[in-house]
């Protein structure tokens, strides 16, 4: 089990910026194209920017298209919170950061081999390993 960790929005506040906070915690999406991590070919893992849970490898990066950071699979299943999201008319499947529950993006099944899945993750919930600006 994932030892979890919980905060309230109020205290998550103090601790992210104000994109930060709209994507993760108020479940926002961060405009395509526009994340830092889009294009990026960094070797290594992409962490939860809110807990630094590692999440995804760049070994499962791939180029979508959509404009969002995409993977096919997660670094392990228990490290994503899996929720049936009908919001905006769509039956998508939004996923969470299991330790955290900050919010990442949502996963479809229109993913390259073997998975099928194309993890759509906002650049703003995750942060490299090896990037330390935040
Ligand atoms: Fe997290």
């Amino acid at each position: 089990m994932t030892e979890k960790i919980v905060k309230t929005p109020e205290e998550w506040k103090k601790l992210l910026n104000p994109d930060q906070y709209e994507i993760c915690i108020k479940h926002g999406t961060e405009p395509p194209f526009s994340g830092k991590y889009n294009n990026s070919k960094f070797d290594g893992a992409y962490k939860c920017v809110c807990c630094g849970e590692e999440l995804f490898s760049s070994d499962t990066k791939f180029d979508s298209g959509s404009g969002w950071p995409s993977f096919w699979k997660p670094i392990s299943e228990d490290k994503i919170e899996y929720i049936s999201d009908t919001e905006h008319g769509m039956a998508r499947t939004e996923v969470n950061c299991n330790k955290c529950g900050a919010h990442l993006g949502h996963v479809f099944d229109d993913g390259p081999k073997p998975t099928n899945s194309r993890y759509c993750i906002n650049s703003i919930s995750l942060q490299h390993e090896k990037d330390n600006n935040g």
